[in-house]
């Protein structure tokens, strides 16, 4: 196994990490697997050690290409690579690089890479809908992650080789459908380790149905279905999120370095998994509904959902989201469904989806209203599910050269459907 080999990029680079469940070729689908993994002490000091300088690989091709972007230079992303891991290794300060498996360097290049195209393709407009902010630097406290692919890991017997890290303790909570193409080694904030594999399995479609449902994600439940669904977060979500603030908020009145914030900030990860694992059931469970009762889902784009909100409820809001909207396509992909996101910069809460008309911006609070037009009263959210759905079905009847309905509501065609990933 070749991880000595220096600037090793692979010729098609691992799963990009925003498609998750993309088809492949028919009936196989490409789906990630976690398991919970048991490193040694030893292996934990390997672990760290990568995992803190893929950070600051990361960070500093954020800082190079921040530079370069300052004075206007223009620098390709093989002489980004060059200058953070080739050349830093020769350096003193940055000797210790060597000592990792460079393959996790390589990839945390990429995402970096990755991270900073989405911000810059926001600025330039090439990326519609809402701007996405400047990549946030890595941070020592929070999720430490390695992703490697074939030539950094293998599978010894029951155990998983990891590149200068050694064979790693692996509860095989259940069996790979097929050989991992790459795999992300984590260190969550709480302690525990996992190992998230790549894999093919194939796909077991299920009977064909005639329904297609448009959604709408919400803030005060999860989302809101245009035939009228209303799909909450679950009760107990809540109070453990409360929870989870207030050991928060006790953890930032802990003294910087003492033993009580180490503590306390263990507590805030433990709670941190408790919310993430309670949400990603509920996700699991409410995206294997929506997909196993329609044909076709279609939801906005969460760059395009243009609702205001305030910062915090948004950040923890666009956590559940983007995982739902995963787990949608993932499970549209495995069971022969079909998933799209519309990514169309649409007032889909201003237009009537009865008529069409536009009926001007309504405040967060108003949540049914009477169309001046028609006359149809509408609850908000499923007036906007309604238009997702409209939408989704102009945009599939394009694709496949059909006519489209022609309905007012669609007529600024800014994008066309963008079913991210699998097209
Ligand atoms: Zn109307």
């Amino acid at each position: 196994m070749n991880v000595e080999g220096g600037n090793y990029e692979p010729a098609a680079p691992a799963i990009p990490q925003e498609c998750h469940g993309l088809l492949l070729r028919s009936g196989v689908v490409q789906v990630r697997y976690r398991y919970r993994i048991y490193p040694a002490p030893g292996q934990q000091r390997a672990l760290a050690r990568a995992f803190g300088c893929a950070r600051v690989v990361y960070n500093d091709c954020l800082k190079l290409r921040d530079a370069c972007h300052a004075v206007g230079e223009k620098i390709s992303d093989t002489e980004v690579q060059r200058r953070v891991i080739t050349l830093a290794k020769l350096t003193p300060e940055r000797a210790w690089l060597a000592e990792v498996a460079s393959v996790a360097l390589v990839q945390a290049c990429q995402d970096a890479r990755r991270a900073y195209r989405n911000w810059f393709d926001s600025l330039s407009g090439q990326r519609k809908g809402r701007k996405v902010g400047h990549p946030a630097f890595r941070r020592k406290h929070h999720r430490q992650s390695i992703r490697l692919t074939r030539n950094g890991f293998a599978l010894h017997g029951q155990r998983l080789y990891v590149a200068k890290v050694g064979d790693v303790k692996v509860e095989w909570s259940r069996d790979l459908p097929s050989v991992p193409s790459s795999v992300t080694v984590i260190r969550e904030p709480d302690g525990r380790y996992y190992a998230s594999f790549v894999v093919e399995r194939q796909a077991t479609p299920l009977p064909a149905c005639d329904r297609e449902v448009g959604v709408d994600l919400g803030l005060a439940s999860l989302a809101v279905t245009s035939d009228g669904d209303v799909i909450p977060n679950p009760r107990f979500l809540r109070g453990k999120e409360r929870r989870l603030a207030r050991a928060q908020r006790a953890l930032s009145r802990k003294q910087k370095g003492s033993a009580n914030r180490g503590k306390a900030r263990r507590r805030v990860a433990v709670l941190h998994r408790k919310v993430r694992e309670t949400r990603l059931d509920h996700a699991h469970k409410t995206a294997l509904r929506l997909v196993r009762d329609n044909q076709a889902v279609y939801v906005e784009d969460l760059c395009v959902s243009g609702l205001a909100r305030t910062r915090l409820a948004r950040s923890v809001a666009d956590a559940g989201w983007s995982q739902l909207l995963r787990l949608i396509e993932e499970k549209a992909a495995r069971y022969g469904r079909m998933s799209a996101r519309i990514g169309r910069f649409e007032p889909t809460s201003q237009v009537c989806s009865a008529c069409g008309a536009n009926d001007g911006p309504k405040p967060l609070h108003v949540r049914a209203w009477a169309c001046a037009t028609c006359g149809t009263v509408h609850d908000r959210d499923v007036n906007a599910a309604r238009n997702i759905l409209a939408a989704g079905r102009a945009d599939k009847s394009n694709a496949c050269g059909g006519q489209v309905r022609p309905a007012p509501l669609l007529a600024p065609a800014g994008e066309a459907g963008t079913l991210r990933g699998a097209a």
